[in-house]
């Protein structure tokens, strides 16, 4: 079978829009694939975090993954501290970026601009991780939003470079960006993408938000002075974001869930949309709760994950070690 990774930072409180543009399509693709999904806690690690919570945070990203349809028997789910093979190997791939490209980076300019007092060397080197974490499964596919475009080429980029400078050792990695939803919106900003660690919560809705905040949020989403519901990403963004998270979830094109709002009012689409992302999330907030309370079965599910996650890592990085050049440990 093909090999798909990916990964969300356990920053914030997972989201609709992590959900839309990764996990949902994880769980459509996990079982044509050899999936391997991280909770990817080192990349967390590039702004500040208070340890207590970000402990927690590991566990509840990975019971969330279950909770959202990941099948632990089907996929491995890891997290990505319990693999020391990802920082190596990033190591390693770090001498083979330019500076030059890591500058080019947008999500490095827009993190370092909200965290001015916080602009340390791991956020300009994340996309090195990133795709020593993408490249140490040899995965063929990885499936993020379209935010993660410019980090994925890059690692296509580095991956090719070492093949030429070493022969061939790494695939080249596709991106599986979804038709629908590669980019949702924040909801009281959306001409800026919802994101997890967004600090006003109003801007995105959380996997485990209530139904009664779920509604209100909605409710308060920004929409324009006009009346007409049109998807139209330029003129009307937060109407346009509100008909793309519909047709995502309810799986169906944009325009039929456009034309079904033919003679209706904003009020109707938001009212609208709220339903569908209660009726999507409620399931999942019920089994997070079974998933929760199972914390040894929780542990046991990330041990086994890394530990067929670290065999495999392994492989791969003592291939690398060897072409570059460095004498094996006896
Ligand atoms: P943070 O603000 O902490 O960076 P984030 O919401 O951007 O949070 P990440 O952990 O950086 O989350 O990304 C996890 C996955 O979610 C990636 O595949 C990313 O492309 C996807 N993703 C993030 N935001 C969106 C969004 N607004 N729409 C679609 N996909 C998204
Ligand atoms: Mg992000």
């Amino acid at each position: 079978k093909p090999v798909i990774l990916s990964g969300i930072q356990p920053s914030g409180q997972l989201a609709l829009g992590n959900y839309v543009g990764a996990l949902k399509n994880w769980v459509e693709l996990q079982h044509q694939y050899d999936c391997v999904f991280l909770v990817v806690d080192l990349h967390a690690l590039t702004v500040k975090q208070v340890p207590a919570e970000l402990r927690n945070r590991c566990l509840s990203f990975a019971a969330q993954y279950i909770a959202c349809g990941i099948d632990p028997e089907a996929s491995t789910i890891v997290l990505q501290s319990h693999v020391p093979q990802h920082a190596e190997l990033a190591w390693v791939l770090g001498t083979m970026t330019y500076m030059g490209e890591l500058s080019r980076m947008t999500q490095f300019k827009d993190k370092s601009a909200r965290h001015e007092d916080n602009i340390n060397s791991g956020l300009f080197t994340y996309p090195v991780l990133m795709a020593a974490d993408i490249l140490i499964y040899q995965a063929n596919l990885v499936p993020v939003g379209a935010d993660q475009k410019q980090h994925l080429e890059l690692a296509r980029d580095v991956a090719q470079r070492f093949n030429q400078r070493y022969s061939e050792t790494f695939v080249t990695p596709e991106i599986f960006v979804p038709k629908v939803g590669a980019r949702i919106m924040a909801l009281q900003e959306p001409t800026k993408k919802m994101s997890k660690s967004d600090p006003n919560p109003e801007n995105y809705i959380a996997v485990l938000d209530t139904p009664d905040v779920i509604r209100r949020k909605f409710k308060r989403a920004v929409t324009d002075s006009e009346t007409e519901i049109r998807y139209d990403v330029e003129k009307k963004p937060g109407v346009s974001n509100l008909l793309t998270i519909h047709a995502a979830l309810s799986n169906q094109p944009v325009e039929v869930v456009e034309a079904s709002f033919a003679g209706k009012g904003y009020g109707d689409l938001k009212s609208e949309v709220a339903d569908v992302v209660v009726a999507t999330l409620e399931p999942f907030q019920k089994r997070y709760a079974e998933v929760m309370a199972d914390k040894a079965g929780l542990e046991q599910i990330l041990a086994r994950g890394s530990e067929k996650a670290r065999s495999r890592a392994w492989k791969t990085l003592s291939k690398v070690y060897k072409k570059i050049g460095l004498v094996p440990a006896a």
